[in-house]
């Protein structure tokens, strides 16, 4: 049985919860549901440390950050194999998703020793001469974080670490489906000297984490996942300081001055299925100027049929199974709402299990599920252009805004889209789907409101609190 941590220290409950592969069902390993009790003790303890917690010198943050990222590296493989086992992606994506998590400590180790506040001189106005404003920020309490199961290491480091860095105490509530990856991370961070208080990692099933979000003792709550639930958590709690990250639509147009169709046809391709299409910026609409339509298609269909699906413990495996079959079999259905609508399928369409085969689709009208809703599987709909700024349009008719790709070389219409895109970020000459983890990280619309990337991130932990001195 492995354990969960309560204010930093192993502990077990009486209720099981079994982890399943979810390629094969086969069982990958059992941990237990902290009671409530269990969660009261994680609360306290975290309530009552964030003082101390946050005067833990930038020297002891740092080194904490720089420790768990080190020994999340010595013990890479092991983290790629659990990753693996129970969120269904391929090894290759669980190894990058390892050594993104390695960065993100390893840029949060150095944001805390720059994390310095700000000098503001007020004498700009008469009435202030003399006096000059230092900015501490302080954390704001402590944090709870709640996790989606689609990257069960970096996107809890993407709470955890930023928590650290600042010295406020955290609470994790990792996804039911995938919560032994955030343990593992628990038992590195356990075996630090932190203060009594300063994180927690906790199984809970969403009632007990409805219960969290309502806490006054947890002002701060950071929230990764689908659309509903973050809607429900931003009107239970109007008064707290809600991240949302949620879901998305992404878009990639490929303009018609890029000349470079093979390597668009390979990105999109790979980014539409990776992880089986289950990230909030996998490449899922596709716009085409329609004198690269012709020559596009079938690199694009050649690109999607060279991946290889199967058992994503497979070395040679490149889309693994979705994360059950329940959302597999949601995703068939929803090809098939597309087909009924007049799409066509251009390759894929079927189903095996929890796998569903790499789809691309097109003449789909933008009323669908798989165009307006968050497809979460390898389903990509296809949509010819007839010029750049009818795609950008398309990209920008969305209920969604986290991230949109322009394949062009036009720096005039690469600052057209980045002006225009209503979206967290634009990415040039490539797919949606790149993310940097220091970067600002975050949608608008229906994808969320917030930023994370570490630093982000660590501005919304904490709150600035004004030291005036008079008389210099
Ligand atoms: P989900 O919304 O089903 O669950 C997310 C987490 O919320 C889980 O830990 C779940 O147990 C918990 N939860 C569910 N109901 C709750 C409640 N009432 N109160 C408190 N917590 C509750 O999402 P998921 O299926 O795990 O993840 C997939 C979704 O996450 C997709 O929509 C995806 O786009 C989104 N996502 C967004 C980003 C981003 O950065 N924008 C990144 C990854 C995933």
């Amino acid at each position: 049985m492995i354990p969960f941590y309560v204010a930093g220290r192993p502990t077990v409950g009486p209720e099981n919860l079994t982890v399943r592969h979810p390629f094969d069902t086969s069982v990958v390993g059992a941990t237990s549901l902290a009671t409530e009790e269990q969660v009261e003790e994680a609360v306290a303890a975290a309530f009552a440390a964030t003082g101390p917690a946050a005067a833990l010198s930038a020297a002891d943050r740092a080194g904490a950050l720089d420790e768990i990222s080190t020994r999340i590296r010595l013990r890479g493989e092991e983290f790629a194999q659990l990753i693996t086992a129970e969120n269904g992606k391929p090894l290759k994506w669980a190894r990058a998703e390892v050594a993104r998590a390695v960065s993100t400590f390893r840029w949060a180790a150095e944001e805390a020793r720059r994390f310095s506040g700000d000098l503001q001189r007020l004498d700009t106005d008469p009435s202030a001469a003399g006096r000059i404003a230092l900015i501490r920020r302080v954390p704001r309490g402590p944090v709870l974080g709640i996790a989606p199961f689609n990257f069960p290491l970096n996107l809890v480091a993407h709470k955890v670490a930023p928590a650290l860095a600042v010295g406020a105490p955290i609470i994790v509530k990792p996804a039911p489906a995938t919560p032994l990856t955030a343990l593992l991370l628990g038992e590195i961070m356990a075996g630090l000297d932190l203060p009594y208080g300063m994180f927690s990692v906790l199984p809970i099933p969403n009632d007990r984490a409805a219960a969290l979000v309502a806490d006054p003792r947890l002002p701060v709550v950071s929230f990764t996942g689908s659309g509903p639930v973050g809607a429900g958590i931003r009107a239970a709690v109007p008064q707290k300081h809600v991240t949302l990250e949620l879901g998305g639509n992404a878009a990639a147009l490929i303009a018609r001055d890029w000349d470079d169709l093979d390597f668009a046809a390979r990105r999109i391709a790979t980014f539409a299925n990776y992880q089986a299409g289950q990230s909030c910026i996998a490449v899922q609409r596709v716009f085409v100027h329609r004198d690269h339509a012709a020559a596009f298609t079938p690199r694009l269909i050649a690109a999607v049929e060279a991946l290889r699906t199967g058992d994503p413990r497979d070395e040679a495996t490149d889309v693994g199974p979705v994360v059950n079959a329940d959302a597999a079999r949601r995703i068939e259905d929803w090809i098939a709402e597309a087909v009924t609508k007049g799409g066509r399928i251009l390759t894929g369409g079927t189903r095996s299990g929890t796998t569903v085969a790499p789809t691309v689709l097109t003449d789909v009208p933008a009323d669908a599920k798989v165009c307006a809703d968050e497809v979460f599987g390898p389903v990509l709909v296809l949509t010819v252009v007839d010029d750049d700024e009818a795609g950008l349009a398309a990209i920008d008719d969305s209920a969604f805004g986290l991230q949109a790709g322009v394949f062009t070389r036009r720096l005039d219409l690469a600052f057209r889209a980045h002006r225009r895109l209503t979206v967290g970020g634009v990415i040039i000459g490539d797919v949606p789907s790149f993310r940097a983890d220091q970067m600002p990280y975050g949608g608008v619309k229906g994808s969320g409101s917030g930023r994370e990337g570490v630093a982000s991130a660590m501005d919304d932990y904490t709150e600035p609190r004004v030291m005036v001195l008079t008389g210099i």
